[in-house]
């Protein structure tokens, strides 16, 4: 890894071979196949080297990763659109119960008056090579499994720092793009001081919550603007009020007058992850456990934290990020689930198989070398179903109760943080340490004492049914009577310093022995157990090991099998999609069209959550105030857009870009069959939902007034 930036910028990634007739829709493309594509025949308007171009400034320059989601830079000045939901957590963390910008909205007049949305961060792709044979380099067929993946990570790892020594304040990530086989260094632009410039109120960019998530029609106004800042300098700086604006390379045009039915849209954005290639044993593990423990579990405890904060908007205000990312992930599980039963995604995936293994088996060189993948993929599946109970739950005591966390995560780093860098688990390394404790601290920020305990009483609950967890000692305390149980807990509670701020911050810097010394309730609980969850650990790392040898070969006698080559899996690298304006058929009879308008909005509206919209609006509309936005054919202002691209998870605040490549919305969701996307996409119900630029245009100027915003994006 001694190339210089620019060289590297050069240099396409070959990992992916693609079907080149690549008829279907379906695809996350990486950005370097673009011109295999065809777009232009498909719609494309502007020049595919124009969108991506390793020699010269391109659109991609103009779309980053904020945090988990995408964002898109839409002035000179470091403006950036991404959704409501995408930026919540920064609204929250700045709300109180005087300034209520949830529930209120916020809106920057002046630069000085944006608000720090910490814990975030922006990464802008710059360059990305082939990395397959340094990583692999390390491995050989004698190794145990565990050993395989501490070795691959190990590599990733000095990869990632060596490419970070060599390009001064740039991020590195070595990305698993097939398992065990390729592997790409991608390099960002890192930008750590985001600020918070306008959000609307949640009665629009929440509108419908979580009875319209994941639904279509839809009528809410996802978005939100932030401004990424850097030193005066230029360089990446955390954030301070000499910052300045970040002037991106170049930025997405808006264009007001968005996109009509049937247009071509293409969305480019960082999907997370997918599961296209994972054999019909791991759907299987999916249906039938994972998916069902989730929608259980998290179900019930958004039902806890929405009681804690029933009467109490302090309480209500340190839950809502919590309960609206439950919330989305179980009812995206639940989608799921129905799909995979509706459409018997494994057991079309089996049938695949068995042809596969039939080819496998008519040669017996062909059998000797690869006849019994299937079956141990299959074995590692079915170990992980029967641990399941104890192991989900396990992990789950350290999420569901945040005192267990921040005891974990503090005694978790020390340790760690005894080992050399590069041998230490990724979050605790030095290029990521500050943003872990930085996490930790909003984390504590949250905390509600009394939600945390009734959270921690219900694992344990769980966890007391399990027979295997009833042996291990440190859990005993799950075996108490409730009453016996209940005052013990009430005494970590009372006794324990993780409630305070200042000592979290402190502990963070502590050695395991200082830690022990502490003689805190919480942290010696976690102690205890942390031997368990060493297991664990080493657990995961022997399964990754054997999964990816074994998928990686699974490729290759896939590739062979059906003379193709595949796109990989999202993994929340650089991507793009495409398809058009499209309506759908869900189920028969039903025919649902692909653009709802304001009209939607007011006829949704009960008054009652989530179905409140502001009175002004409300007023507008009646009095068609639409200004430049009203559509002529609705008569109305469009609010959100359905369409045909291939989208997952990541891609929420994903441009939706015209032919020419001008923003015309935003990404937010998917239709609730489209949560299936993950395991398999399908023409007919795969549909993406996003917020439509006019109305995105139409709040922010005219309703709220933030004129200044559309002149920054050049809407007059
Ligand atoms: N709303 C979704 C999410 O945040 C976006 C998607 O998955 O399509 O996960």
């Amino acid at each position: 890894m001694s190339e210089p930036l620019e060289k590297l910028r050069a240099i396409v990634v070959c990992c992916c071979l693609l079907p080149l007739s690549a008829n279907a829709d379906e695809g996350m493309y990486p950005v370097s196949e673009i011109e295999q594509l065809n777009l232009p025949a498909k719609g494309l308007v502007m020049s595919p080297g124009d969108i991506f171009n390793p020699d010269q400034v391109c659109l991609i320059d103009g779309i980053c990763k904020v945090n988990g989601c995408t964002g898109s830079f839409v002035s000179p000045n470091g403006l950036i659109i991404t959704n409501h939901h995408c930026a919540y957590r920064a609204i929250q963390s700045a709300s109180s119960t005087e300034h209520d910008y949830l529930a209120n909205g916020f809106q920057a007049k002046t630069g000085a008056a944006e608000i720090p949305a910490k814990g975030y961060t922006v990464r802008i792709t710059e360059a990305f090579s082939d990395v397959s044979d340094k990583v692999l380099s390390v491995v050989d067929d004698g190794m145990e499994a565990t050993q395989r993946t501490k070795a691959i990570d190990q590599r990733r790892k000095e990869l990632e720092k060596s490419a970070e020594q060599q390009n001064a304040g740039m991020r590195a990530e070595v990305a698993e793009m097939f398992a065990g086989k390729t592997y790409v260094l991608f390099l960002y632009t890192y930008i750590t001081d985001v600020r918070l410039v306008f959000a609307p109120p949640a009665s629009v960019g929440e509108f419908g919550g979580d009875t319209d998530n994941w639904e279509w029609p839809r009528h809410t106004g996802d978005f939100s603007f932030l401004r990424a800042y850097v030193a005066p300098d230029g360089s990446t700086a955390n954030y301070s009020k000499e910052n300045i604006p970040y002037q991106p390379k170049r930025f997405i045009q808006v264009d007001p007058n968005g996109v009509d039915e049937g247009d071509f849209v293409m969305l480019i954005g960082y999907p997370g992850r997918t599961a296209r290639h994972k054999t019909a044993s791991f759907l299987s593990y999916e249906q039938s456990v994972r998916l069902p423990f989730i929608v259980d579990l998290y179900d019930w405890q958004i039902q806890q934290m929405e009681a804690a904060g029933k009467d109490n908007r302090a309480v209500a205000l340190k839950h809502t990020s919590r309960i609206k990312s439950l919330a989305n992930v179980e009812k995206r599980s639940r989608g799921q689930l129905k799909g995979l039963r509706r459409a018997k995604i494994a057991a079309h995936r089996a049938a695949q198989e068995a042809k596969l293994q039939a080819y496998i088996d008519s040669d017996p060189d062909r059998k000797k070398q690869s006849g019994r993948l299937l079956a141990d993929i299959n074995q590692v599946y079915a170990e992980m179903g029967e641990a399941a109970p104890l192991e989900l739950n396990l992990q789950n005591l350290i999420s569901a109760s945040r005192m267990m966390n921040l005891a974990f995560t503090m005694y978790d780093s020390s340790v760690e943080r005894q080992k050399p860098d590069l041998q230490r688990e990724s979050p605790y390394m030095d290029r990521n340490f500050e943003l872990t404790k930085k996490r930790q601290l909003l984390t504590q920020q949250d905390l509600d004492p009394g939600t945390d305990k009734v959270l921690l009483s219900g694992m344990l609950d769980r966890l007391n049914a399990i027979p295997e967890a009833k042996q291990i000692d440190a859990l005993r305390v799950a075996a108490l009577t409730d009453e016996l149980r209940r005052n013990y807990l009430d005494s970590m509670y009372r006794q324990s310093w993780l409630i305070d701020k200042a000592y979290v911050e402190k502990g963070f810097e502590k050695s395991p022995a200082e830690l022990k010394e502490l003689d805190d309730p919480f942290l010696n609980w976690a102690i205890e157990l942390y031997p368990h969850y060493l297991e664990l650990r080493e657990k995961g790392k022997e399964r990754n090991g054997r999964l990816d040898q074994l998928y990686g070969e699974l490729v290759s006698v896939k590739q062979e099998f059906q003379n193709a080559n595949f796109v990989p899996d999202a993994n929340a690298t650089l991507r793009l999609t495409f398809g058009r304006v499209k309506g759908y058929s869900p189920e028969d009879a039903v025919y649902k069209s692909p653009i709802t308008s304001l009209q939607g909005v007011v006829d949704k509206t009960t008054g009652e959550t989530p179905f409140i919209t502001p009175q002004k609006i409300l007023d507008m509309h009646a009095k068609k105030e639409f200004g430049r936005f009203k559509n002529e054919k609705l008569g109305d202002v469009p609010v959100a857009i359905l369409y045909d691209t291939d989208t997952t998870g990541g891609n929420s605040g994903s441009p939706i870009l015209n032919a020419e490549g001008e923003l015309v919305g935003v990404n937010f969701d998917r239709a609730f069959e489209a949560t299936i996307n993950d395991f398999a996409w399908n023409a007919s119900y795969s549909r993406s939902i996003g917020v439509d630029i006019r109305y995105v245009l139409w709040i922010t100027g005219n309703v709220f007034g933030a004129r200044e915003l559309l002149n920054e994006m050049g809407v007059n």
